[in-house]
């Protein structure tokens, strides 16, 4: 039996966040393959408790570094407290979300081990035994299937003559498994060393976001806009469909390179993944990276002059017209049902 397949949790102010669920909904398949465990490892301090959620969501075992000096995530202790683990417990594979934390880690990490690392994968399988990790590559018009050679050599100065395949996932592309609260499985309380712990980082505040809604990658409903609202001030007719329908403006990235939205609202390839239960794509022409942003949705509907934009071919339901007529009609119908 080979090594396990780790996980990596992540913790955002003292809370488990969700990005860690769709991680293991990712690896228990992976696992379940390769007939090991899946274990997930989390980093932070007061993690009391952590492990249920993880169990729940489909860990077999659940590695806890609990310590004052991970209270604050540093990427360059992250990176060598996992490397030290990684080298004493030499999983097969270590998956981490395209996060900040996940994008700030994973490259220190396979440089730590010397092991191969592909970032961005929208799609996980075990194809002859191996990891096989799928991204959108050349600008998102080809899907690429990437495998990590087994190393033999044994050259590897750090000790490991097979290195743990590595990748980190987009966010948003699996839900997370239905949780199980009679699941359990083995809490193994890791105590990294000293010089493992020590960071060049010094944390000095945190400043949130302002934003009005939830995130995009959170919301249930999106209301997106494109270069077809022709203008920034348009964008208004969005916000108040999206609070009608208690949602959040997402944009295309023309729109976002225009100034008209903030690239935290960019939906796509260079932007996020989505996965709302409705998706309204207003002005937007359904290039493919955008689609790639927002093929999770569950319904899309499109408003669009052009009959022929591509957008049509991945909406549910399809209005052909201007959306400076029809999303003034929709929101005028809205506010008269809400009455
Ligand atoms: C490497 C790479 C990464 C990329 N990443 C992303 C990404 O993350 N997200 C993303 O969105 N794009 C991304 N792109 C850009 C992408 O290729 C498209 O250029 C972009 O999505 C187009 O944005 P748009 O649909 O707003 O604009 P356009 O393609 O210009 O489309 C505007 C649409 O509005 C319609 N329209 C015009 N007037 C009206 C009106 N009055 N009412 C209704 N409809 C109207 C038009 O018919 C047209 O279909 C990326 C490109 C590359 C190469």
């Amino acid at each position: 039996m080979g090594g396990e397949v780790w996980t990596l949790a992540e913790m955002r102010a003292g809370t488990l966040h969700s990005v860690s669920l769709e991680l293991l909904a990712w690896g228990r398949g992976l696992a379940d393959t390769l007939g090991v465990p899946l274990a997930s490892v989390v980093l932070g301090s007061g993690l009391d408790g952590v492990e249920k959620p993880l169990f729940a969501g489909g860990a077999d075992k659940v590695y806890v570094v609990d310590t004052p000096s991970l209270l604050h995530y540093y990427s360059d202790a992250a990176a060598k407290v996992l490397a030290e683990m990684a080298r004493k417990f030499s999983p097969q594979i270590i998956i981490a979300s395209a996060t900040t934390q996940g994008r700030s880690t994973m490259p220190a990490l396979s440089a730590m081990l010397e092991a191969g690392l592909t970032a961005d994968c929208t799609g996980l399988s075990i194809r002859d035994g191996r990891l096989l990790q799928t991204r959108p590559a050349i600008g998102g018009n080809v899907m690429a299937d990437i495998m990590t050679p087994e190393r033999r050599s044994g050259s590897n100065p750090q000790g490991l003559t097979n290195p743990p395949q590595m990748c980190t996932v987009r966010p948003k592309s699996r839900r997370p498994l239905t949780p199980d609260a009679t699941r359990s499985g083995e809490v193994v309380r890791y105590k990294p060393q000293e010089n493992s712990l020590s960071s060049l980082i010094e944390f000095l505040s945190f400043e949130a976001e302002q934003r009005v809604g939830l995130p995009i990658q959170d919301a249930d409903v999106i209301v997106a806009g494109g270069k077809g609202m022709k203008g920034a001030k348009n964008f208004a007719l969005l916000d108040e469909l999206a609070q009608l329908l208690n949602g959040s403006v997402g944009a295309s990235r023309n729109a976002v390179d225009l100034g008209w939205a903030p690239y935290s609202a960019q939906v796509g390839l260079s932007g996020k993944s989505v996965t709302p239960r409705l998706y309204i794509a207003c002005g937007i022409s359904g290039a493919v990276q955008h689609l790639a942003g927002m093929s999770g949705a569950e319904k899309v509907i499109a408003v669009n002059t052009d009959p022929d934009a591509p957008i049509f071919g991945a909406a549910d339901f399809g209005v052909v017209g201007s959306v400076l007529d029809v999303l003034p009609q929709l929101i005028g119908a809205l506010r008269g049902k809400a009455k």
